[in-house]
């Protein structure tokens, strides 16, 4: 039987979900098909009692409602209902269940660049935004050495601490903080919109003191080397861009739908080949 996913959005045209959707799909003999829908605020609820009535299976949410979705749900599971936001949502026997899988993918990602155990790592998250939220909450929940936030406005910083630290104990820093702190790190994690395309040549912070040994993450795909990554790399620092995190959150998504796990080296690639990239750099 043929099943419909999809994506609501705004804007959602050059999403690359149903891409990779769509060829995974296909790799595992599934008659299903996964389509992007425009969806105005306005909208949404409309949206929603379309999706119930013509049967979608189930669906991604992206920016301006990953947080609104949320009154339409008929349950939310807890993680997504503690981040307040919600990406994937499973339509089952009537019912509407959101999931976020934004920090499990980011996790899922940065595994294989870690040198040591996540719990053994001091990491700083900068940026305090929605993706932020989701992966401090996550990473969070190890107990690593050290996670601190540093972020343009200071109290959106010291507000995930304070509600999404699990315990954790971490401190709020300015940019400029950081950056002279970020010896301290082994594990430096960049969220915030800077650097992205169209403005390449912005960095959201200076590595100059960044050590040796680190790891500098970027969750920005386009570009697939952002500034900061450039600087990086010449620094020969170790690297991970944000196409692992789009991977891997995807895959959780497909995961929740099907059950199944999709080939993330292939969606990998899809998102890569469209950005004008050459090899997977992961
Ligand atoms: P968001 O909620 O709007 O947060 C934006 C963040 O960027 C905030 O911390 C904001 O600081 C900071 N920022 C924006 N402009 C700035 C500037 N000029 N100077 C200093 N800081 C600035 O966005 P989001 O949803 O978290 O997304 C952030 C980025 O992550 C985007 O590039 C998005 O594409 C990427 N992302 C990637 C994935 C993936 O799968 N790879 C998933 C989700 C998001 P203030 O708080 O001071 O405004």
């Amino acid at each position: 039987m043929k099943h419909l996913y999809g994506l609501i959005g705004n804007p959602v045209s050059h999403s690359m979900s149903p891409d990779i959707h769509n060829s995974a799909f296909q790799d595992l003999n599934l008659n299903y098909y996964y389509q992007a829908f425009h969806v105005e605020n306005s909208d949404l609820a409309d949206a929603i009692k379309g999706i119930k009535s013509l049967g979608i299976k189930g669906f991604n949410v992206t920016v301006p409602h990953k947080v609104s979705i949320m009154e339409y749900l008929d349950d939310v599971d807890e993680s997504a209902k503690q981040l307040g936001a919600v990406n994937t949502v499973l339509h089952e026997n009537g019912k509407l269940i959101g999931y976020n899988t934004d920090g499990n993918g980011f996790l899922q990602s940065i595994k294989p660049s870690l040198s040591k155990p996540l719990e053994k790592n001091s990491i700083l998250v900068i940026g305090a935004g929605g993706a932020a939220r989701a992966i401090y909450y996550t990473l969070s929940k190890f107990a690593p050495e050290k996670i601190d936030i540093c972020n343009r406005t200071l109290e959106k910083a010291v507000y995930l601490i304070e509600h999404f630290g699990a315990g954790q104990r971490g401190e709020a820093l300015t940019i400029q903080e950081a950056e002279s702190n970020l010896s301290e790190y082994d594990v430096i994690i960049q969220t915030t919109t800077i650097g992205m395309h169209p403005d390449t040549a912005e960095k959201p912070i200076s590595l100059k003191m960044a050590k040796d040994n680190s790891l500098v993450c970027d969750i920005i795909y386009n570009p697939l080397k952002t500034a900061l990554l450039k600087e990086a790399e010449a620094k020969g620092l170790q690297t991970l861009n944000g196409v692992g995190m789009l991977v891997e959150q995807a895959a959780l998504s497909f995961h929740i739908w099907t059950g199944m796990k999709p080939n993330t080296e292939k969606m990998a690639e899809i998102i890569v080949g469209k950005l004008g990239g050459e090899h997977v750099n992961r």
